[in-house]
Parts: C-alpha cells; sequence; structure tokens
C-alpha cells in the first residue's frame, strides 16, 4: 500500500510501530564502516533486510554478517559508486537477492584534505565521481526500480553540515560535493513525488569515524572544531541512526526534500 492510500484509507493510526521497517528492503552505500554501518545496524533493528554496498569485502561481509546475526536477511554488495555500470550491477543483485527494494541510503563517501589552490582535476574528479555521480546513479538505479514496484520508496542522502557551510580544512571540493547533494535532494523530490518516492538527506556534523581520525589526532584542531558544535562535541555514527530509520519509516510521509541536521547544533549558531 502506498503512504497516500494508507493516509485516505484513515488507516493512519499512530501507534508504536510507527518507525516499524519489516518488510522492507533497504540498501546502504558505504554500509560497511562508520556511519553506514550504523545505519545498516539500525535500520536492521527495526525490521529491515538490507543489502550492504561497499568496495572492500572484508568489513562489508562483516556488517552483512552483523545483519544476520540480528535474524534479518542481508547480502555484501562489492561495488564502487563511481562506476555506473557497478551500480548498476549492484542494484540488481540487491533485487535479485531480496525481490524488492524499498530504501537506498546514499551514504558512500570521501573527504578531502586539499587547499583549494593544490586541488588536482584528479582529485576534483575521484570526489565529485563518488560523493554526487554515484549518489545520483544509485539513486536513479534504484528509482528506476521502486517506480516499476509501484509503491513509492524512500532515498536518504547522507550530506554534511559542509553542504551548505564553508570551513578552512582544505575541504573545498568536499564542500562542493555535499551543497550539490543537498540541493539535488530537493530537486529528485519534486521530480519523483508522483512516483511516492520520498527524497531526503540528513547533514551530519563531526562524526568519529575513519573519515575524521586525521582530524581526531590533531588535538588542538579536534578541540576548536569541538567548539564548533553547540554540544561541544563530536557525534558517534549511532546518533545519525534516529534520522535515518524517521526518514525511512511511516513517521515521515508528508516530508521530502528536506535536510535533517544531525550536528550537535554546528549550524545553530
Ligand atoms: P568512513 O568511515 O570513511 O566510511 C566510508 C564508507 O563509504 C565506507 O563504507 C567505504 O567503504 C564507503 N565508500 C567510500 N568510497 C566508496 C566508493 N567509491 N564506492 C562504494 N563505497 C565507498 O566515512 P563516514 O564518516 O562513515 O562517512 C559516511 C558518510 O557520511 C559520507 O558520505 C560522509 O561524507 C558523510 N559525513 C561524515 C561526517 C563525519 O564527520 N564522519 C560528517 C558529515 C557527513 P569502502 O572503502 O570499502 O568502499
Amino acid at each position: 500500500m502506498t503512504d497516500q492510500e494508507f493516509c485516505e484509507q484513515k488507516q493512519f493510526e499512530i501507534t508504536r510501530d510507527l518507525f516499524d521497517l519489516t518488510g522492507k528492503v533497504a540498501l546502504v552505500t558505504g554500509g560497511s564502516r562508520g556511519i553506514g554501518r550504523a545505519i545498516c545496524l539500525g535500520l536492521a533493528t527495526f525490521g529491515a533486510d538490507v543489502g550492504v554496498l561497499a568496495r572492500d569485502r572484508e568489513t562489508g561481509e562483516d556488517t552483512a554478517a552483523r545483519v544476520r546475526a540480528m535474524g534479518r536477511r542481508a547480502v555484501f554488495v562489492q561495488a564502487d559508486v563511481s562506476d555506473v555500470a557497478q551500480v548498476r550491477e549492484a542494484v540488481r543483485d540487491t533485487v535479485r537477492e531480496f525481490g524488492r527494494l524499498d530504501i537506498l541510503v546514499n551514504n558512500a563517501g570521501v573527504g578531502a584534505q586539499t587547499p583549494a589552490e593544490q586541488v588536482t582535476p584528479e582529485e576534483w574528479e575521484a570526489i565529485i565521481g563518488i560523493n554526487l555521480k554515484g549518489l545520483f546513479f544509485c539513486s536513479q538505479e534504484a528509482a528506476k526500480v521502486m517506480i516499476a514496484q509501484g509503491q513509492g520508496g524512500r532515498i536518504i542522502n547522507v550530506a554534511s553540515i559542509f553542504g551548505i557551510v564553508g570551513s578552512e580544512l582544505g575541504a573545498s571540493v568536499y564542500h562542493a560535493s555535499k551543497g550539490a547533494v543537498v540541493n539535488l535532494t530537493r530537486a529528485l523530490a519534486c521530480e519523483w513525488a508522483k512516483h511516492g518516492i520520498l527524497v531526503n538527506s540528513i547533514g551530519p556534523g563531526f562524526i568519529v569515524t575513519d573519515m575524521t581520525r586525521a582530524i581526531q589526532e590533531m588535538p588542538a584542531l579536534a578541540e576548536l572544531l569541538e567548539r564548533r558544535h553547540a554540544l561541544g562535541r563530536f557525534g558517534c555514527p549511532e546518533e545519525c541512526v534516529g534520522a535515518v530509520v524517521f526518514l525511512a519509516s511511516r513517521a515521515s510521509t508528508f516530508v521530502t526534500g528536506e535536510n535533517l541536521f544531525v550536528d550537535g547544533g554546528y549550524t545553530a549558531w
């Protein structure tokens, strides 16, 4: 049943299963480590079966095994999101395994630490290729499946506070990619609303993962950046999960094109 039918049939009772994802199939890019792994385990906690997409087999299989240990189905799909052919195959493999696809979480991403005046065309291509082009073609492939299924779907993009603010950290290409993700989210939400596909993003602040390891190892810089969060600290990957489950669930049927900050107040000043 689509969200609209659900509403129209006045079955929209507020019950404790508002966040339940039982019977839903999710594909999480970059699901092997960090925020993506927490999202895989979080979606599984609420009942979803999960496709874990990443390049590295060992960490990806490990996340899939952890999901299976929770009693849900899981499959590791090896792909580089910057390669459109691999993306197409990964979505095909996920659908072949589970028979459907309801939720895509575009989480795969890479950071940058190069002063803007030193960025090479190759570095630009690599970061944009993963953070923006990869996200677009994963969305396109997933949307084709969701449109064919005729039951709507959810696409949740992991953007960043750096999608709306700048920094002095040598991350200009990353800022560009995430800014584009925030507005691409709005554009796709508008285009695919007619298919019942809701497209939203989350905007994490600094989260303790491999991506921020170098910063964590520079105490003075880490402290400066911690202070930029109203809560005075970095977040942990699990703190991103609630926002994603909300956006994947029946709790958010009237939310689309939104960017939900999960940033400890970084953008609240
Ligand atoms: P992370 O720990 O470095 O994990 C990155 C994940 O993406 C890994 O699973 C990695 O697996 C995967 N990945 C990277 N390149 C890929 C590619 N080309 N194809 C497929 N998978 C790829 O990073 P994280 O901190 O969890 O970040 C996750 C997302 O949150 C990113 O989009 C990041 O921009 C965003 N974010 C992070 C923070 C933060 O402070 N950590 C803040 C705001 C937003 P493989 O290497 O095996 O492919």
